[in-house]
């Protein structure tokens, strides 16, 4: 059985990268929640090489309130980096994933503790509407979901993003699940490996231009496959047999050169994940006196005073030296 809901701690994951003006209504909010509800809880934040003085923030706000526990990535790593470091070092019984700038509500954190305590392992938050957004946000979110239920997976639920909550046991598996092309609604969804993460990760663009210049190939081959047909049947300009190896020729070579940039992007995964990079690196951390974590595919620094850690850090030197 489960801790009463009061007792149980709740670590709450916020991946942040330059979110100085949203830190302080983030925390009041977490803050006002929490106590309302007399939850234990604690806020893991993660600098993800924020270079804006969100570090500092973070440091003073750490000396202040306990509650607040920070680790300084050495540079940027990525938002999903960032929120597996915080599943590595959260400690409590049920851990929440949410983003800084309070798209996701923490009002709603209580209500899913409930269904938590039911039995659940993960409790994900749907969003209902997208009224801040603009249109293209709206279209490309739609397409988004539209692609990857479709081609990827169709357990990964629309319009739930980032924003759950998992107990103690979720995090234990998805703490073994350490590849570098992370995507954490499919991995939730438990498929979905380092292939097609790329649709919402950095290296999108090389997926995109790749299949983009797939298509426009293709399609400047069924124009002169259609050229080949009219100056056969209509120009009656050509020799018996070339439109048909015209044809031929341009299906199978574009159906070949689209299955090798697939196979390709396949194999560019195979050799990211062969070099065993770790995920991130932490440089320093507040409020977490965990002398010599151990996590896998992670370089946790030891924390030496004096040095300059985080790249705002490192950034304010540079200038003052100049
Ligand atoms: N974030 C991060 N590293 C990054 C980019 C973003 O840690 O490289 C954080 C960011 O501070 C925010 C969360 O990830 O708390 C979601 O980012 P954003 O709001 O830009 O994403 P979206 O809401 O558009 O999915
Ligand atoms: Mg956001």
């Amino acid at each position: 059985m489960l801790e009463s809901r009061a007792n149980m701690l709740l670590s709450i994951v916020v991946p942040v990268y330059n979110e100085l003006e949203a830190l302080p209504s983030l925390f009041s909010a977490i803050r006002g929640v929490m106590t309302s509800t007399h939850h234990n809880y604690e806020i893991i934040v993660i600098d993800d090489g924020s270079v804006d003085g969100t570090s500092d923030a973070l440091k003073q706000t750490a000396e202040s309130d306990p509650y607040v526990k920070v680790l300084f990535f050495s540079r940027n790593f990525g938002h999903q980096a960032a929120i597996t470091a915080g599943l590595d070092f959260a400690s409590g019984e049920a851990v929440a994933v949410m983003d800084a700038d309070l798209q996701d509500p923490p009002e709603l954190l209580p209500e899913m503790m409930a269904l938590l305590e039911q039995g659940y392992d993960v409790v994900s938050a749907q969003r209902t509407t997208r009224t801040g957004d603009g249109m293209l946000k709206r279209y490309t979110a739609w397409l988004f979901y539209w692609v990857i239920r479709t081609m990827v997976n169709e357990r990964i639920q629309v319009e739930v993003g980032d924003f759950r909550l998992f107990s103690r046991r979720a995090i234990t598996a998805i703490r073994q699940l350490r590849e570098q092309h992370r995507f954490m609604r499919g991995m939730v969804a438990k498929m979905l490996r380092f292939a097609w993460t790329a649709i919402s990760s950095f290296s999108a663009l090389r997926l995109r231009l790749s299949v983009f210049f797939g298509f426009f190939v293709a399609a400047c081959g069924v124009g002169y496959a259609i050229y080949s047909v009219f100056a056969a049947y209509v120009l009656k300009a050509t020799v018996p047999g070339w439109t048909s190896l015209v044809c031929l020729n341009i299906v199978f070579s574009g159906a070949t050169l689209v299955a090798i940039g697939l196979v390709g992007e396949y194999v560019a995964r195979i050799y990211e994940e062969a070099k065993g990079r770790p995920l991130y690196v932490v440089v320093d951390r507040a409020n977490l006196n965990i002398s010599q974590p151990q996590v896998a595919k992670a370089v946790i620094l030891p924390t030496t005073p004096g040095e300059p850690k985080t790249t705002y850090e490192r950034a304010a030197r540079k200038a003052n030296r100049l």
